[in-house]
């Protein structure tokens, strides 16, 4: 089964190949020729990652899923959610991202935050989304080198580290893409 995963972060790529099993080939955006952005201007990531998914297979007839990502803190009332990507500006920078959400928390007791994923899958011209969530709180300072975006600053409940000092294995044994992609498989091997 061939289908294409609508997304240039090369980070997430890395994170889902090593959970699809091998009857699954995902193939890049590059490969089918896509190289414009593809929208995402909606209001919540499930829309976001519907809009996604369905675009390429509107514009290149293939099937196709897509994942859009929020960080949910409690303290801010749900944000930076569905503009995670641009919280601290257009130019979408994880460390500035990150240094503008530490200041936010500054003098905040309740750190307690989620990573949300939703995966849309566009299956034969039908719509299946997929949830993943982790929960967590946010460190008082950035910590360790691996993973992306605001890994640095989110520390599962589960583990006395971030995700950034965990292994890829790890990340994707408790964290919420993961969730999301183990059940998007689920589902494939059923259609
Ligand atoms: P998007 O899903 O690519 O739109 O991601 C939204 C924002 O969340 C971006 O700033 C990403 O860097 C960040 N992000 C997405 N997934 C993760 C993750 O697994 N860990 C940390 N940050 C993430």
């Amino acid at each position: 089964m061939k289908i294409v995963f609508a997304t240039n972060n090369l980070d997430k790529i890395k994170e889902v190949q090593s959970l699809i099993p091998s009857h699954i080939t995902l193939v890049s955006l590059e490969s089918i020729g896509c190289h414009e952005e593809i929208p995402e201007t909606k209001d919540t990531i499930k829309e976001n990652a519907i809009q996604k998914a369905s675009y390429v297979k509107e514009h290149y007839g293939l099937n196709c899923f897509a994942d859009d990502t929020g960080l949910e803190v409690t303290a801010l009332n749900g944000a930076p959610g569905v503009y995670s990507a641009r919280y601290a500006g257009p130019e979408k920078c994880s460390e500035s991202n990150m240094s503008l959400l530490l200041s936010k928390l500054k003098l905040m007791s309740d750190r307690s935050a989620q990573f949300k994923t939703v995966i849309a899958l566009n299956y034969n011209g039908k719509l299946f989304t997929f949830e993943g969530v982790c929960k967590g709180e946010i460190t008082k300072q950035k910590k360790g080198s691996g993973g992306f975006g605001y890994d640095p600053i989110f520390k599962p409940y589960e583990e006395i580290y971030t995700f950034a000092e965990l292994s890829l294995d790890r990340k994707n044994q408790i964290g919420h893409r993961g969730k999301a992609v183990t059940n998007l498989v689920n589902h494939l091997e059923f259609v």
